[in-house]
């Protein structure tokens, strides 16, 4: 009933890593319709990989980027889906010491960074960014992040990070302190619009085995528009 039409959302969902077998998820692109908002949602990508130096390729997740095109259907217009602005709200709320303190660490290191800043509020209300943890030992993904943007403008509405105590908490996966900060990081690298690579790169779509590179923030620095001349890269 509410005329919102126009209003499409695009969902990213971002699974990284954390599988022990291969995980192919074809049902990925489903599209529904509610209260009038059309929202197509996709997984991006699924990462996977990795336990016991078990590498199986992930070339599958090479190319986000397209498949985000097709899924929308070349309904966008937008190439990169961004914030307005380069910094965004974030309520980080994980209930688990561990996950809250990589995640709290993940937001300061992209802050240091000088090219988007991540501002810890205290209330889920009005949040553009909401972090919580889950237990999902099914989807094989350590880290998974939801954004919501208006297709039309290519601006993000909103999103939500999810950190999966079930890998990134269980000794038997072998997440140290610094991986599980590398998977925040890099959830929070989605959140900023970056996309996979295979590159050396905390979007690595699998492994965690990345902090934030300089190539990170060069490709935030891009997207943002800011002072490319600050750096080198
Ligand atoms: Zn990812």
């Amino acid at each position: 009933m509410k005329h919102q039409n126009w209003l499409e959302t695009l969902v990213y969902l971002c699974l990284l890593c954390a599988g022990i077998f291969f995980y192919q998820n074809n049902e990925g692109f489903a599209q529904t319709v509610d209260n009038g908002i059309n929202q197509v949602r996709t997984l991006v990508d699924q990462g996977e990989n990795k336990l016991n130096g078990n590498h199986k390729a992930a070339s599958s997740s090479s190319a986000p980027a397209n498949q985000k095109q097709q899924v929308i259907n070349g309904s966008s217009k937008s190439g990169q889906a961004r914030w307005d602005k380069p910094s965004a709200t974030i309520y980080v709320n994980m209930h688990d010491d561990n996950l809250q303190q990589a995640m709290e660490e993940a937001i300061h290191a992209w802050n240091a960074t000088g090219v988007f800043h991540f501002e810890q509020v205290h209330s889920a209300k009005g949040a553009n960014l909401i972090a919580t943890a889950d237990n999902n030992n099914s989807n094989r993904a350590a880290g998974l992040t939801e954004m919501s943007q208006y297709v039309s403008t290519g601006r993000f509405i909103n999103g939500h990070v999810y950190l999966n105590r079930a890998y990134l908490d269980n000794p038997m996966y072998g997440y140290d302190h610094t991986r599980v900060v590398n998977t925040a990081e890099h959830e929070l690298g989605h959140a900023m619009g970056l996309s996979h690579t295979n590159e050396i790169s905390v979007m690595q779509p699998a492994g965690s085995m990345y902090s934030i590179q300089p190539r990170d923030v060069g490709a935030v620095r891009a997207i943002y528009g800011e002072n490319k001349s600050s750096n080198h890269q």
